[in-house]
């Protein structure tokens, strides 16, 4: 599972007939935001084609790719028109219609699947289905309005938090109910579908990413330690402070996840860890914001792991180039009223600072622009110097 202890001869493709594509192919990605955009420079750096398929005449992806397409990402002609030029397509982002994908399938091996997508983009299902296969996830029902709120409630216990099942992100269409007395204050019509969870009061939220190749072979990326603000990731540190007994479990977890949902490319776990337990809160089948630190901090990037699992290629070593690494996002609220980009020297007087940007114009509250990373060899030092690098930004 893990490079360090990985037998090379295993990690080797197996002549299970699932082709490998090789440096010089082209690689079709559906959307264009910042994970296409540093899977596309990732992928140049090893000498394949990046065409990016995205609705957006301006992406941040489409400024460091071989090509792109732009298109409604349900326009027929624009499918064919992006997919025809494909050895093989991937993804950055879950809420793509599952037509699409199917159709790009007709054209070349499309990972991850439909299958995987209708999955992952109803909370719902995804829970479910993970539960079905014995894992832990968050204790949860479906819910449509405040009597079978009120009923959750009484089974799960108060708190409750109330999502949308489908397309939330970054905490948007999520509710915390406190009693039932508060369950008339969720805006029921706003979606059709709702899910109920238990308000787990965690000791600390992970993440582990997962590589899996199109003949079942995996590895993972050490634990990502990740705090919040807002609903938005706020700050990943690696590897997370867990027993060597946690980390093992929370890893494997992880691999029968993607295992059941026949994941191929990366898939993120997200869990939380409350009394020495583990339980999965949702899943992502693309690389991930928390694991953007392995660019610096891993021998081989998310990027390039979501690349070489995709072209059925052997995994790369997933072992961190120093004891521990950590990243900040940086959020639009760091712009100007005018929208003036801060001053980036002042982050950058720590030398060992890294910053990434992802060529948005518009900075907006809330929305990703870029991150810092930095590594080093203690867990306090690389979350201060990350932090401080950042406050040094306002
Ligand atoms: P998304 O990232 O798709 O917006 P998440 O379900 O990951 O949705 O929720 C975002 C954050 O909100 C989580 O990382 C966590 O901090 C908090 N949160 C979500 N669900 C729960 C829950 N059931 N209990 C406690 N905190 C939660
Ligand atoms: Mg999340």
């Amino acid at each position: 599972m893990q490079s360090d202890d990985a037998d090379p001869t295993l990690n080797a493709p197996s002549a299970t007939g699932h082709a490998s594509q090789p440096p010089g192919s082209t690689i079709g990605m559906v959307g264009g935001g910042q994970l296409g955009r540093m899977f596309a420079v990732a992928a140049s750096a090893m000498g394949y084609r990046v065409v990016i398929f995205t609705d957006d005449a301006d992406s941040p992806a489409s400024d460091v790719a071989f090509g792109t397409v732009v298109g409604d990402l349900d326009d027929r002609a624009a499918i064919d028109r992006f997919a025809e030029q494909c050895d093989v397509i991937t993804l950055e982002f879950e809420n793509i219609p599952t037509a699409t994908i199917a159709r790009c399938r007709e054209f070349a091996p499309t990972y991850p699947s439909a299958s995987v997508l209708a999955t992952t983009q109803d909370r719902l299902l995804e829970k479910t289905t993970l539960r079905e296969a014995g894992l832990p996830v968050t204790p949860f029902c479906k819910v449509d309005n405040s009597d079978s709120l009120k009923l959750a409630g009484q089974s799960l216990g108060w708190p409750l938090i109330v999502k949308t099942a489908r397309s939330g992100y970054d905490g948007k269409g999520q509710h915390r109910v406190e009693s039932g007395d508060d369950a008339c204050e969720v805006d029921w019509a706003a979606a059709t579908d709702w899910i109920a969870e238990k308000c787990i009061a965690f000791d600390k939220e992970v993440s582990v990413i997962v590589a899996r190749t199109p003949d079942g072979r995996c590895e993972t990326f050490p634990i990502f330690e990740n705090s919040h603000h807002n609903h938005i990731l706020d700050i990943s540190i690696a590897p997370a402070m867990l027993s060597d007994a946690m980390s093992a479990q929370t890893r494997q977890v992880a691999v029968q996840a993607a295992e059941t949902l026949d994941v191929v490319g990366l898939l993120c776990v997200e869990f939380f860890v409350a009394d020495q337990q583990v339980m999965i809160n949702e899943v992502a089948p693309r690389p991930h914001n928390s694991g953007h630190l392995t660019i610096e901090g891993c021998e081989t990037s998310q990027f390039e792991q979501h690349l070489r699992a995709v072209c059925n290629l052997p995994l790369g070593s997933t072992r961190q180039r120093t004891p521990f690494a950590a990243m900040a996002n940086l959020l639009g609220d760091l712009w100007g009223s005018s929208g003036e980009a801060p001053d980036w020297s002042a982050a950058l007087t720590d030398p060992g600072i890294s910053l990434h940007l992802y060529g948005k114009l518009l900075a907006k509250s809330g929305r990703k622009m870029g991150h810092l990373t930095v590594t080093g060899e203690e867990p306090d030092d690389v979350a201060a110097r990350v932090s401080s690098a950042r406050s040094r930004l306002n």
